[in-house]
């Protein structure tokens, strides 16, 4: 195995092909068409549906990749993962005009993504350089410790073994082939199979080439990386039941998750699914904050929500606030910023149906308070906001339901008391968001430890879309928020989902892996007897 690896490839034009372990491969099933939102246009060229025996040759490859993979240091799979980032860098004029014209969403947005996704896979670069994601500890042995001497125990971090990652429609970079889920599995080492969505086949096979072109490119074994097109209920549900699947990574809809999280735990050895599903991302708006600047939070507020056509997890689809003046200045400047806000287009037809649906059924429980403008196109999304009182937004599921896309609920309460009683009876989120002035921070201290139960971040003075890739980012929460609320699909603790403990007892010390071997030859920060040090 090469530990050089050479300058950039650049792969430019979509075939139409899978690509699994390192060959482009046509697929036998259903013919699918990627579809410019904003023209209606029909893209070439056409992809065809993989079946079983596509996801045979996949995960048998990944399977025997793993071993050889797995084995691989640290600096090379961080300088894997850079290679990836560079391939899509030299392939990035080319992407980006893919993926506008896949998703609609402007170019801006698609050049941020390309730098979002490039920038993740070097954080998992610098994660792996930095090296305590080995969670190497080492308890000495104490023979004559009494009543029982104490054996030798070394703990250290490996990784699973072959991971499934579902593409997210809505970020056909960040959350897609090359996106968090990829990058943290490919840095834990696991190969992994992707599934890519069909709403940007063409971005996913460019990127896609731009990850198999890497792994050639590093002498790794082709295994390491496939790409599967599919219908999510024949051909995901094969993948995730694949008995050498060993994790699963998901970004959409509740549904979808829920039936991945089913479908791996009634397998005869079940595995855990990483599913970031559904959140409404509640923002609270205290009367300090409300009466000092109403009106400003309104109209910033309507930014949030329209932006990408709402089609964000982290989208404000709640607002919870007290009934007085401070709230009605925000209403009637949410009103007036949402009636000038056009209508953009929606990632998919199928995706804009379900927004306008969501919208109807809120329109039976709730009040409208505006909408933005109205649109033509098939995919055409027209923001909309609703207000209700507390019961009612408590008596209704209806009401609490996520409706993905530029759509938000204002929950007028009576005092601070109702809105932490609405907080308290919340489903888990993503995230919580609360304005407040100094005057409100009382208020803001009992709110505090109600939304810690409740969402994987807290943001005050923000907005909730827009989500930083660092080390201290959760991006997950309790359930439907996630599948598993102990971890993050954003920043470097993404890749604990992918590794495991194993504890070493007693195991001579030739046979000990590098990072809890005597002498430290990895120079990492490790925990001896309790306490973290380098030597
Ligand atoms: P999705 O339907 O959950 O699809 C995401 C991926 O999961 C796709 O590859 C899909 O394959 C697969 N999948 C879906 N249902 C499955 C099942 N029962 N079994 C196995 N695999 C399954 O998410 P989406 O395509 O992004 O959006 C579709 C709908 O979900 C929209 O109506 C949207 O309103 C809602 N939604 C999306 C998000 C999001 O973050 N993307 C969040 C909330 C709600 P197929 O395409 O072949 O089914």
């Amino acid at each position: 195995m090469t530990a050089t690896i050479a300058g950039p490839l650049k792969s430019t034009e979509p075939t139409g092909q899978m690509l699994i372990a390192g060959e482009p491969v046509q697929g036998s099933g259903k013919p699918i068409n990627a579809f410019d939102p904003a023209t209606g246009a029909t893209l070439e060229p056409a992809y065809r549906y993989g079946d079983s025996s596509h996801v045979e040759a996949a995960c048998a490859a990944a399977a025997a990749a793993f071993p050889i993979y797995r084995a691989t240091d640290s600096e090379q799979r961080a300088q894997f993962l850079e290679t990836v980032a560079a391939n899509i860098e030299a392939a990035k004029d080319a992407i980006i005009a893919r993926a506008t014209a896949e998703t609609g969403l402007p170019t801006a947005r698609i050049t941020g993504e390309v730098g979002r996704t490039t920038g993740q896979l070097r954080l998992f670069a610098s994660v792996l350089r930095e090296g305590s994601w080995n969670s190497a500890r080492i308890d000495p042995a104490q023979p004559d410790r009494q009543p029982a001497p104490r054996p030798d125990i070394r703990q250290r971090a490996i990784p699973l073994g072959p991971v499934a990652v579902f593409g997210a429609s809505n970020f056909p970079l960040a959350f897609s082939v090359a996106g968090g889920d990829t990058a943290s599995a490919l840095a834990a080492g696991c190969p992994v199979v992707v599934k890519g969505h069909d709403a940007h086949p063409g971005t996913s096979e460019l990127v896609g080439r731009a990850i198999t072109d890497a792994v050639a490119q590093a002498g790794l074994p082709k295994g390491t990386f496939s790409l599967l097109f599919g219908d999510g209920p024949d051909l995901g549900i094969a993948l995730v039941t694949d008995a050498r699947i060993k994790a699963v990574g998901f970004t959409g809809s509740r549904s979808g998750g829920t039936a991945l999280v089913k479908a791996a735990a009634a397998r005869p050895e079940p595995i855990p699914v990483y599913a970031e599903m559904s959140s409404i991302n509640p923002v609270f708006l205290l009367d300090g904050a409300l009466s000092t600047r109403g009106a400003d939070l309104g109209k910033a507020f309507v930014g949030s929500l329209t932006m990408g056509s709402g089609q964000f997890c982290t989208n404000p689809g709640l607002v919870v606030a007290a009934d007085g003046p401070g709230l009605d200045d925000f209403v009637t400047a949410a009103r007036d910023a949402l009636a000038g806000s056009p209508a953009t287009p929606m990632l998919t037809p199928n995706i804009a149906g379900s927004y306008a649906d969501g919208v109807t059924a809120l329109s039976k429980e709730a009040d409208l308070v505006g909408r933005g403008e109205a649109g033509d196109s098939e995919c055409a999304c027209r923001a909309a906001l609703f207000a209700t009182d507390a019961a009612g937004f408590l008596n209704s599921e209806q009401l609490q339901a996520e409706v993905f896309g530029s759509s938000s609920l204002i929950v007028r309460c009576k005092d601070a008391a109702e809105m932490r009683a609405v907080a308290e009876n919340i489903e888990g989120q993503l995230t919580a968001t609360v304005h407040a002035d100094e005057s409100d921070h009382p208020e803001a201290a009992k709110l505090l430890p109600v939304l810690e139960l409740k969402a994987g971040r807290i943001l005050f003075d923000g907005w909730p879309t827009g989500v930083e890739v660092g080390h201290a980012m959760v991006h997950g929460g309790p359930y439907p928020a996630t599948s598993d609320s102990r971890s993050t699909s954003v920043g470097s603790r993404a890749i604990e989902r992918f590794l495991r403990p194993v504890a070493y007892q007693d195991v001579p010390t030739s046979l000990l892996p590098s990072p809890i071997a005597d002498g430290n030859p990895d120079h990492l920060w490790r925990r001896i007897d309790g306490q973290l040090t380098a030597d």
